[in-house]
């Protein structure tokens, strides 16, 4: 049966933290493939300004191309929103019928897993459940039980260096000119100079009409 890793996210931009949890999730949990889900509007990021999907399709594209693994998943734009994961996880269960569900997380999105929109819904609606640690967050896995029982017989943890790589500490830097390159695969990083995306000169308009383009 095949394992596949869905690994969610908003990837605005890609970077090489979210490469480093899916090689070592595909390592260590011995997936067959990893499906990058890219969210269009994450109802958690409503507030925030998001680079058009299109344009984070793209970047995502780069960063992977290389991986034969790794495949961009567009699933999640193809119903209106809000794009809850337990929804999208029925999709799935329905396309991939025969896989074994794996779903990818860092410890941050997995410490908000009580706020997540029906999570005990999630759980029943996935096989595993990979948790890759992120700096300064520890997961009280005791309380997690206590409010989720068994929720531990899905939890495979991912074990990897701490990597403080965050795509909104990318967007800063590229806004204040400071030096952003080398936390992103060379592809993203041309990609991203070539459009001017994340410069603080670049107006809302402009981004709008490179996605249209
Ligand atoms: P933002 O700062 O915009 O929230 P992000 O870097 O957190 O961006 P997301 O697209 O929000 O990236 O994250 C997608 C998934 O990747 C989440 O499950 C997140 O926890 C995980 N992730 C992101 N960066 C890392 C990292 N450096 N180490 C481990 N997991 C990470
Ligand atoms: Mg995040």
């Amino acid at each position: 049966m095949e394992r596949l890793g869905i690994f969610g996210g908003t990837f605005d931009p890609p970077h090489l933290g979210h490469m480093i949890l899916a090689a070592e999730a595909a390592d260590q949990l011995s997936l067959d493939r990893v499906l990058w889900m890219l969210s269009p509007a994450p109802p958690h990021k409503l507030h925030q300004r998001i680079t058009p999907f299109n344009c984070r399709a793209e970047l995502v594209r780069a960063c992977i191309q290389h991986e034969p693994k790794f495949e961009l998943s567009l699933i999640e734009n193809e119903r209106p929103g809000p794009h809850f994961t337990s929804d999208t996880l029925l999709c799935l269960r329905e396309k991939f019928a025969n896989s074994t569900i794996v779903l990818l997380t860092g410890s941050d999105s997995m410490n908000d897993f009580y706020d997540w929109h029906e999570p005990q819904l999630i759980l029943d609606r996935i096989d595993e459940m990979g948790v890759m640690n992120r700096p300064g967050d520890k997961i009280d896995w005791i309380h997690m039980e206590s409010v989720f029982p068994n929720i531990m017989q899905k939890i495979r943890l991912i074990d990897a260096p701490l990597l403080e790589i965050s795509s909104t500490e990318i967007r800063e830097r590229i806004a204040s000119n400071h030096h952003y390159r080398y936390y992103l695969n060379e592809e993203v990083f041309r990609m991203i100079e070539t459009n001017h995306y994340y410069q603080k000169t670049q107006s809302f308009l402009e981004t709008l009409k490179s996605d249209a383009d």
